[in-house]
């Protein structure tokens, strides 16, 4: 059905202005109704990848820091916080609807070193066997330069999609999708349906960063459609904050922007 008819493997990224207040606190309900549906995903018959943000949100609110700090100790002393409070929730929901998650934390470096890329692929299939919901994040409290950063998880989550051979990526943001103009300045901006080739005029409408909780703007989301559909993975950006929308997908409709598979894919 849809674009899920033959998608068995669905990575789904969260980013941190949908699972966060702007306290910064997490918020639990929007997180509850995520999981709620990511979870009837999967007993609908897919398996579930969860790319989620808001550890260093969740940890500079828990820490009562009122802002993201600026040096990168005290960001990373946050992340650690707040990673084990986010975990602490998803299993805490997961669980109410029967399913077990599993933290993954990334490093860039897992995926330049042909042995670490094959242990965390393996680990990701194994997980993935058992009926486990891998929940997936930068190892922000040891990643500081660029050999190991993503540089944030938009980025994180075509890789992953890539890594652990996906079938669609769903990237939940706080917008409804690609527009044709920027709609925060221009009311009449259209969202745009699909996209089959991310060139220079679709980068030049995507505007400038998102919110001041999440890294990732409309520019990082493109760099990650192009990665995955090069893969031949495509994807969808969505607006996450009513995460029940997912099932007009599960019931075959379209929301978002759909960003075509390059190479031959299952959904075109
Ligand atoms: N890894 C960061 C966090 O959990 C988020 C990065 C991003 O928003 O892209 O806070």
């Amino acid at each position: 059905m849809g674009y899920f008819r033959d998608s068995k493997r669905i990575v789904v990224k969260v980013g941190t202005s949908t699972l966060t207040h702007s306290t910064g606190h997490l918020n639990l309900r929007r997180i509850e109704k995520l999981v709620k549906v990511l979870s009837d995903m999967k007993n609908w018959g897919v398996q579930v990848v969860l790319v989620s943000s808001g550890a260093v949100s969740a940890g500079v609110a828990k820490m009562g820091f009122g802002r993201i700090p600026s040096t990168p100790e005290e960001k990373q002393a946050m992340a650690a916080v707040g990673q084990s409070e986010l975990m602490k929730i998803y299993d805490r929901f997961f669980s109410d609807y029967g399913h077990t998650v599993a933290q993954i934390l990334m490093t860039k470096e897992v995926l330049s070193n042909p042995e670490r890329r094959a242990a965390a692929e393996n680990t990701f299939r194994r997980l993935l066997e058992m009926n486990c919901i891998p929940v997936v994040n930068e190892n922000d409290s040891v990643s500081t330069d660029e050999l190991t950063k993503f540089g944030g998880n938009d980025i994180l989550s075509a890789y992953v999609a890539e890594l652990c051979g996906a079938d669609l990526l769903l990237n939940l943001s706080d917008i409804d999708g690609l527009y044709d103009s920027d709609p925060r300045t221009n009311p009449d901006a259209k969202l745009i349906d699909r996209v089959e080739c991310i060139d220079d005029s679709i980068y030049a409408i995507a505007g400038g960063a998102g919110t001041d909780r999440g890294t990732g703007g409309m520019i990082a989301k493109l760099n990650a459609a192009k990665l995955v559909t090069e893969q031949g993975i495509p994807m969808f950006i969505l607006n996450g904050h009513e995460p029940e929308i997912l099932y007009t997908l599960l019931d075959g409709g379209h929301i978002g922007t759909y960003f075509t598979a390059k190479k031959e894919s299952k959904h075109d």
